[in-house]
């Protein structure tokens, strides 16, 4: 496998901004694994978070390589756990009083000013409507310009044709929302790692996240959330091992 090994020196000049950013950092330990990142978050970084002050009113566990998709009500959170490490998660968020009015990701980069998404990032929709709030995270930076794996990708990227990925498992959940393949844009990558180097140059690192890292988010409105635990084997994303993740909804 081709791994991504020129993305080295952004892992220690990433951190600039007054955002989240900067706490967050300090929580990762990063060090470099036959030339490639690695993200190592450290178990004591996870403390119970949301869970010790407000109510699950749903828990799921989404198999390997399967989608997931629920209606969250406005200012419920919606909690995504990597429960055994190193997967990726793509996710999409709508609208749900308009669902032609899709998360964005240029209004999200644009607005914060970085593209890196992580503590306090607010996504943002098509119309500018805030979607969901990043309100914990034990990771500290996600990607969401590298969008998700596809046939298309996996063709041109890997010389491979797979039927198995995040474009189909969208098009499934969509689809039971009455939404077509249209829908699907630029998504979010929850604990995939894509640093930007300074010429621009961008690729997938080996992020070895540690069981039970999670990121939660707060609807700021009533949104479709969908997901799609990734099932992608061409490239470290996933560790070449896709693994069960949990989803949990809570409500104060
Ligand atoms: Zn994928």
């Amino acid at each position: 496998m081709k791994r991504i090994a020129t993305v080295i020196p952004v892992l220690f000049c990433r951190f600039q901004s007054s955002s989240g950013f900067d706490k967050r950092s300090k929580k990762s330990k990063g060090f470099l694994k036959n030339g490639v990142i690695v993200d190592l978050v450290k178990p004591e970084d996870h403390d119970e978070g949301h869970g010790d002050l407000m109510d699950i009113i749903y828990e799921d566990i989404v198999p390997a390589k399967q989608p997931w998709s629920r209606v969250i009500a406005a200012d419920e959170v919606l909690k995504i756990t990597d429960l055994e490490g190193q997967q990726a998660v793509d996710f999409l968020c709508y609208d749900a009083k308009d669902l032609t009015d899709r998360y964005s990701t240029m209004n999200t980069v644009k607005v914060q000013g970085n593209v890196y998404v992580g503590l306090d990032t607010v996504l943002y929709s098509d119309s500018g409507t805030a979607l969901m709030t990043v309100v914990e995270d034990t990771v500290g930076r996600h990607d969401t310009i590298y969008g998700c794996c596809s046939t298309a990708n996996n063709r041109l990227r890997y010389g491979v044709e797979t039927t198995e990925t995040c474009y189909a498992n969208f098009e499934k959940a969509l689809a039971q929302h009455g939404l077509g393949k249209d829908a699907i844009v630029s998504n979010v990558n929850w604990f995939m790692s894509v640093p930007v180097l300074a010429d621009g140059s961008a690729g997938i690192a080996q992020a070895e996240l540690l069981p039970g890292s999670y990121v939660s988010l707060r609807a700021n409105t009533e949104v479709l959330a969908v997901l799609s635990n990734c099932p992608e084997m061409h490239n470290p994303c996933n560790g070449y091992n896709p693994t069960p993740i949990k989803v949990t909804v809570l409500r104060e």
